[in-house]
């Protein structure tokens, strides 16, 4: 799950960021309204959390413009106003939650899965490939019905993966996308975690999902479909 937090306070956002990260979220950060904005429009995120404070543009601005072309996408707002007048304006702007600091980084979890698991009605929130089940809410994995334990980097490796079956990711796709960076030769870590991944999911059972590319990179398909 792909999270974009709009906040320009450096070290709120940064606290957000690894807490959520923790949980196995992939987290991009905009620390003004516009970016924020243009970050929302560009990028198909499963949640957006925003500051109402912002430079440039307003949290309040951002969400009403983006409710113009996005109306699904759930939406947290952070702010140190708490009066009533304050929270009925979002509402009605299109923010779904409300969040009034300081938080903790707790509650702010608890109504993010709530928020998404509000929203399975409209996307499917288990991955199923084969007898592998990914809970993309719950973080819960499962094959042949056997919970399997993975770490974040783990989950969001399959989930990736999974979420693109049959397709073919490079391993800088992989990067940019499971670690939130684009840098060169550091593709290896691909592999380590591939490996790490196949342990788990793969090699204890009878049939093995995720497949290399030859100098290319990974696909995870099922091969009775391929
Ligand atoms: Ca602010």
């Amino acid at each position: 799950m792909r999270i974009l937090l709009v906040e320009d306070e450096q070290k709120v956002a940064r606290l957000i960021a690894q807490g959520l990260g923790k949980e196995g979220f992939e987290v991009d950060t905009a620390s003004d309204g516009q970016a924020g904005l243009q970050s929302a429009l560009g990028n198909a995120y499963d949640l957006l959390i925003v500051d109402l404070m912002l430079p440039k543009l307003t949290g309040s601005e951002l969400i009403k413009q983006l409710r113009k072309s996005n109306g699904d996408l759930p939406i947290v707002v952070l702010t140190a106003r708490d009066s009533l007048t304050d929270k009925l304006s979002n509402f009605e702007a299109g923010a779904d939650d409300y969040l009034t600091k300081p938080f903790a980084l707790a509650e702010l979890l608890v109504r993010i899965k709530a928020l998404l698991r509000r929203g399975a009605s409209n996307r499917s929130n288990i991955l199923r490939i084969a007898d592998l089940e990914i809970d993309r809410v719950a973080h819960q994995v499962k094959r042949q019905a056997t919970p399997i334990k993975l770490t974040s980097k783990e989950y969001g490796l399959l989930e990736y993966l999974a979420s693109n079956a049959g397709r073919v990711l490079s391993r800088s796709m992989i990067v940019e996308h499971v670690w939130d960076q684009s840098f060169e030769g550091f593709t290896n870590i691909v592999d380590v975690y591939v490996r790490q991944l196949r342990a788990k999911i793969d090699e204890p059972f009878e049939v093995r999902l995720i497949q290399t590319v030859r100098n290319v990179g990974y696909t995870l398909v099922d091969p009775a479909t391929a």
